[in-house]
């Protein structure tokens, strides 16, 4: 070897592979997590040319490896409790509602943002209604986060979304810029009124515990009312996905029957087909007799999301180019560029994918930012389904009923999957979230152009179906990488998917809809629980920040 490849070699962390893995396992460190954390770090860094020296690596994989545990761990969590009713429920008719399921709030996760606040705001409802002599000796708030909700929380700014709730902030109407305040002031500390009490609350009571544990729910969280040592009221909360919340002893609201009871999309679809009308005006009666709403109230609800999701859509293309996103990825935002050259008549091939990515990019970036989003079916798959919204209302200039029409088709396949299947992606990873997200979007598309019934199934189908088995691994616990990008190739997806269905002999789709729910269930608890929402492979574990 020359003296020149010898100085290389010192430096080049290809000369050696014993460079990629730092010898020396610290004491009461998993060896084998502790062993792949500091080779994949290696090996990113090689990719990457991003090379921190072994013993900054060592650092980092000790830092971030799993504490000798006595037994291997199993390779997914326990199943969720059975008597939560977000188990329960696949046994009954569907009867989820759209106010229910479109809901608004912050980013960027409707499991991690919008769920705790919801949570923390009903308890502080509770407290309220404790007798004087008890509010009287209270000193205390205090959350617990566990699970999915401690290991990715701090990603997704959990703790603020529990304060905000606790002093009194609901999800659809809390300021942002309240949220963006705790976040450059995390010292705030704020006073919660509790009968003639008043307890100073500030982040330092939001405390992220144990991320392991026999819990119902992998987003589990507790909340009490203290009196020095003296728990005075104590619940135990779970945020079961796309910002739907649960607590020991959950009883579901009760509700009117639906007028057109199903369970699967092949009951749904029956009646659509035997009564002669559409999914959409199947979903619009149900909703009429579950709520006792008349169709201008449902439809006044679904023009809120419609507005909303194109509002979002707006102010992310609105943002300078090269916005940098919040959070340590310093994440470039791409929307604005991306639309500007879909414009581009020079490249008006590509425009129609294009714009559709770019009005995702913008949806989404929106999310990363923490601004309002609109959860459908969740906080991360928000870019999907405005991308759509967007382009058939303000590019295609489609009949505003036709939208609304398909947002409560879109509405139906969000539910089935939640009945079924799930929509967290701490039960079952990113097909739970974008691939539910998609399918929707791709019902919402063959609903605006009249297709039949079997091509409103098919296509939503075929877009489940291309995201199963797409795990949730976001860097640094961060809803941007790859979610980000991810509701942009979702919304395609969904394109792409109304576009086969809807040029295919439709009785010749090979799968239907209702099996690939049942797979996607399946493989939600057959997946790996370190790729759901964890923060512990994937991209989360590779991508090296530097
Ligand atoms: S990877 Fe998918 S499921 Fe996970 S946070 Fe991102 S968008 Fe949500």
């Amino acid at each position: 070897m020359s003296n020149k490849e010898a100085g290389n070699s010192a430096q080049s962390p290809l000369a050696d592979t014993h460079e990629l893995i730092s010898p020396e396992v610290p004491h009461g460190i998993d060896r084998r997590s502790f062993l792949m954390r500091s080779a994949v770090g290696g090996a990113a860094a090689v990719m990457t040319g991003c090379a921190p020296k072994p013993d900054e690596r060592a650092a980092t994989a000790a830092a971030t490896a799993k504490p000798e545990a006595p037994a291997a761990p199993g390779p997914s969590e326990p199943p969720l409790s059975a008597d939560l009713n977000v188990v329960l429920k696949g046994k009954g008719p569907v009867l989820t509602t759209v106010e229910e399921f479109y809901k608004v709030g912050p980013g960027p996760s409707s499991s991690h943002t919008i769920g705790p606040m919801r949570i923390t705001y009903d308890f502080y409802q509770r407290a309220t209604k404790l007798p004087a002599d008890q509010l009287a000796k209270a000193t205390k708030l205090q959350v617990n986060l566990f699970g999915s909700l401690s290991a990715t929380g701090k990603g997704h700014g959990t703790e603020r979304a529990a304060l905000a709730g606790l002093v009194g902030h609901e999800p659809a109407t809390v300021d942002p810029k309240f949220l963006d305040g705790l976040r450059d002031k995390p010292d705030q500390v704020f006073p919660v009124k509790l009968g003639s009490k008043s307890i100073d609350v500030s982040l330092k009571d939001v405390i992220y515990d144990a991320t392991k544990g026999d819990f119902k729910h992998p987003n589990t969280m507790t909340v009490k009312l203290l009196a020095g040592d003296q728990v005075l009221l104590e619940q135990e909360y779970y945020s079961v996905g796309g910002g739907f919340i649960e607590w020991k002893g959950y009883t579901p609201p009760k509700k009117n029957d639906p007028k057109y009871p199903f369970r699967t999309m092949k009951e749904l679809r029956t009646h659509a087909d035997t009564t002669k009308t559409t999914i959409g005006k199947i979903m619009l009666a149900n909703e009429m007799s579950i709520t006792g709403k008349s169709e201008a109230e449902v439809y006044a609800w679904v023009d809120k999301v419609i507005n909303a999701m194109v509002a979002t859509v707006k102010s992310g293309l609105a943002m300078p180019e090269d916005d940098v996103l919040p959070g340590p990825i310093k994440l470039h935002s791409k929307a604005a560029t991306v639309y500007k050259r879909a414009m581009d008549d020079k490249y008006q091939a590509d425009r129609g994918i294009g714009v559709l990515s770019a009005f995702a990019l913008a949806a989404s970036e929106e999310n990363g930012r923490g601004h309002l989003v609109i959860t459908a079916p969740t906080g991360g798959s928000a870019g999907v389904m405005p991308s759509l919204v967007y382009g058939l209302l303000e590019v295609r200039k489609v009949d505003r009923q036709k939208v609304r029409e398909g947002m409560l088709a879109a509405a139906a396949v969000g539910y089935l999957c939640k009945h079924h299947a799930t929509l967290s992606a701490a039960e079952g990873g990113c097909q739970a979230e974008i691939g539910v997200a998609s399918a929707m979007a791709a019902a919402l598309t063959a609903t605006v152009f009249d297709a039949p019934s079997l091509v409103v199934e098919n296509a939503a189908e075929s877009a489940l179906q291309h995201h199963l088995g797409m795990t949730c691994d976001p860097v640094a616990g961060y809803v941007q990488v790859p979610c980000i990008e991810r509701c942009a190739f979702g919304a395609v997806k969904a394109w792409t998917a109304y576009a086969i269905a809807s040029n295919e002999i439709a009785s010749r789709h090979r799968v239907d809809f209702d099996a690939t729910v049942a797979a996607l269930a399946q493989t939600a608890k057959d997946m790996n629980s370190k790729y759901k929402e964890t923060s512990e492979a994937g991209l989360a574990l590779s991508v090296v920040l530097c």
